[in-house]
Parts: C-alpha cells; structure tokens; sequence
C-alpha cells in the first residue's frame, strides 16, 4: 500500500503535487484532461462541501475515478518511472 501524497500509479513513486491533484505531475499530463479535470473537481467539492454526506459520497468515488483516469494512460509507459 502506498503512502498518501504518493503517485498511484503502479512503479511509480513520485510525490503529488498539490491537493487537489491526484497524480504526479508526469503522470498527470499522460491522462486525459477530461479525467484529470473531473478528479481535481471532485476533491475540490469534496474540501468545499459542508454536508457529510455528500463528502462521504465523494470520497466513495473518487477511488474509482483514479482507476479509471489509470485505465487511460498509454499502456506502455504505464509502469516505467
Ligand atoms: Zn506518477
């Protein structure tokens, strides 16, 4: 298991920039936009929201998000670091 703050990206362990970032900035730019730009707001809404549920929620999801935004990435330069 990886620690927080670390890329999920298996082979991969640079830091995460940021937040509100899912990946390392290497990483990042290899996924689609549209995939990035969901997950980011998806943290941002999750840091902003007042209802515990809906952060719950959010939190619920956002493990499948980051799968998904994986699943993306060019298979090749999948595990190279
Ligand atoms: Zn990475």
């Amino acid at each position: 298991m990886k620690t927080a703050g670390t890329c999920p990206v298996e082979g991969c362990e640079r830091a995460i920039p940021g937040r509100f970032n899912s990946f390392c900035a290497f990483h990042h730019f290899m996924i689609p936009a549209e995939y990035t730009r969901s997950l980011m707001r998806m943290k941002i809404e999750c840091a902003n929201t007042t209802d515990d549920d809906a952060r719950a929620q959010l939190q619920e999801r956002l493990p499948t998000y980051i799968r998904l935004a994986m699943s993306k990435l060019p298979q090749d330069r999948r595990a190279s670091a």
